[in-house]
């Protein structure tokens, strides 16, 4: 089968070796065949050169030139025939017990904190559509409820419904590490470290864990019209939902939507080595320039038009007069990430749109009315 989008990864990963390299620390569960994953070399593989590995590139090569806006087959197509999102299959009390495959850090050296790409087979038992989320039981004991297990915490799922071996057997997470800083030490304090994202980013191919859901609604992507405009405003591991919405969109060949519209993401993280999945994001860019807009604010980088830092919300001021006009066109815009981006973009969106002579207040009330507005904050 061609791949041309997972080619396209692959090249790039090789060509730029250093850029790439020093992010993956990608250890593959050698007991899972993953004929079609987009990125189906591990970085020993290509550390090593080895000829497997050199094969398996020039083949992936050959297939960038002769087709570069194919698609990749999905299976099973039976995912598409639901008409209602599968919800809380599985609950708290009676957890599915399923199984690391891998754990790649997704960030370079000079991102603040790490973030880690976890793929979990769970054999196609715990299925979702793109933008819900698992739930993971952390192994342990609840710290405030002796003898009982820890809470549930959700991560939104960051691949299609298909996984990205695109056999509909896996689930990926996009996990930042919670980790607990002194305030008057400035030091780390390991005990007081996040217990659930350290656990996902310690864990190792062939790991049992336990999930619920999946859950949620709200960051369903609407499907009824395929030339739709969907504008994704993500900060850091918000972009979860957006990079299954943009594989199903760009990267899977799903005879029953064929995408015309437009997908455009605002990603905000800290620096250029806090980028997350900007190959896969990029290679979009080239292969459908029409139908993909793709901007980044790197806080610690870039400064606003006022010499302040870079953030999402100075990117949608910057295109607040397309950005508008698309949402009176009917565009659905979404935001997905820490709580805390909400305030900073409300207040932009009020501003540019007292500059604009327009109610914010009236038209945010019309914007969720007519289910254009979807928020995941957490
Ligand atoms: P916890 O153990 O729950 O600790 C929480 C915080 O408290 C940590 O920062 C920890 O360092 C701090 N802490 C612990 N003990 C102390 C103490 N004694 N004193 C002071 N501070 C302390 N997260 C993602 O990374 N990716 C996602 O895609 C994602 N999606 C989400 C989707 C939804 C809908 C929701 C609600 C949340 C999502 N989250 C996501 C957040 C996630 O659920 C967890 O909240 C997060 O990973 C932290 O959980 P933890 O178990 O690691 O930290």
């Amino acid at each position: 089968m061609v791949h041309a989008l997972g080619a396209q990864a692959s090249v790039t990963a090789l060509a730029r070796k250093d850029a790439s390299l020093r992010k993956a620390s990608f250890k593959e569960n050698k007991n899972i065949s993953f004929n079609k994953l987009w990125i189906p070399l591990s970085s020993a593989n290509l550390k090593s050169g080895s000829s497997a590995a050199m094969h398996h590139l020039k083949v992936l090569s050959m297939s960038v030139s002769q087709a570069t806006q194919r698609k990749t087959l999905v299976q099973p197509l039976e995912l598409e025939n639901a008409k209602e999102p599968p919800l809380n299959l599985y609950k708290p009390k009676e957890p599915y017990t399923a199984t690391i495959v891998s754990v790649e850090s997704l960030v370079g050296p000079k991102a603040p904190g790490e973030t880690c790409h976890i793929v979990i087979n769970h054999e196609g038992n715990v299925p979702y559509w793109e933008g819900q989320s698992y739930g993971i039981i952390p192994p342990g004991e609840n710290p405030k409820k002796p003898g009982l297990p820890h809470n549930v915490r959700l991560y939104s799922i960051a691949s299609t419904r298909y996984g990205d071996s695109f056999d509909g057997k896996t689930a990926s997470l996009c996990v930042r590490r919670a980790v607990y800083y002194d305030p008057e030490t400035g030091k780390e304090d390991a005990s007081k470290n996040g217990v659930c994202s350290n656990f996902l980013c310690d864990s190792k191919p062939g790991d049992k864990i336990q999930i619920t859901g999946p859950s949620g609604k709200i960051m369903l992507l609407p499907e009824d019209d395929p030339n739709a405009t969907h504008i994704m405003i993500a900060t850091g591991t918000g972009v979860a939902p957006f990079r299954g919405y943009l594989r199903r969109i760009f990267m899977e060949d799903v005879p029953t939507y064929k995408f015309g519209g437009l997908a455009w993401l605002f990603l905000g993280v800290a620096n250029s080595d806090s980028l997350l999945y900007d190959d896969e994001f990029s290679s979009y860019l080239k292969t459908f320039p029409d139908n993909f807009r793709y901007d980044k604010a790197l806080s610690r980088e870039q400064q606003n038009k006022n010499g302040g830092k870079m953030y999402v919300q100075d990117k949608i001021e910057e295109y607040s007069d397309e950005i508008f006009k698309l949402l009176d066109g009917g565009a659905h815009i979404y935001f997905c990430g820490l709580k805390g981006m909400m305030p900073g973009i409300q207040d932009t969106l009020k501003r540019v749109a007292g500059q604009r002579g327009e109610n914010w207040d009236a038209k945010l009330t019309q914007l969720k009315k007519n289910k254009q507005w979807h928020v995941e904050v957490y």
